[in-house]
């Protein structure tokens, strides 16, 4: 007997992936498929329950993956969170490091 398909994760975010509704489309294994919509681009993305709680997919999949270096030290700079190029206005409250290859990271200077 088929399982009742789970509608609880529906509207939640899973990483940078909105989950909008549940089709019934299957992927290879036979899984539903969830429609997404990736916070960073408004693209849709197609995933499975367990991609999205087990972290497989995490966004549309056409962002470069970075280092995670959030709380790790540089000098007088530790990293916060990394951010997107565009929030210029953070700037002026933080330091904001290029330490990380694809994204600018936000940091907290130490005084
Ligand atoms: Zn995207």
């Amino acid at each position: 007997m088929p399982r009742k398909p789970d509608t609880s994760i529906i509207g939640k975010v899973f990483n940078d992936l909105r989950v909008e509704e549940l089709t019934d489309e299957r992927n290879s294994y036979g899984r539903l498929l969830y429609r997404c919509t990736c916070l960073l681009c408004r693209k849709t993305r197609m995933a499975t329950k367990s991609n999205l709680i087990r972290g497989e997919v995490k966004n549309c999949g056409n962002h470069p993956v970075y280092t995670d270096i959030s709380n790790r030290t540089f000098g007088k700079l530790t990293a916060l969170y990394a951010i997107d190029k565009k929030q210029e206005k953070a700037e002026e409250k933080y330091g904001i490091a290029d330490v990380n290859a694809e994204k600018n990271v936000m940091c907290h200077m130490e005084v």
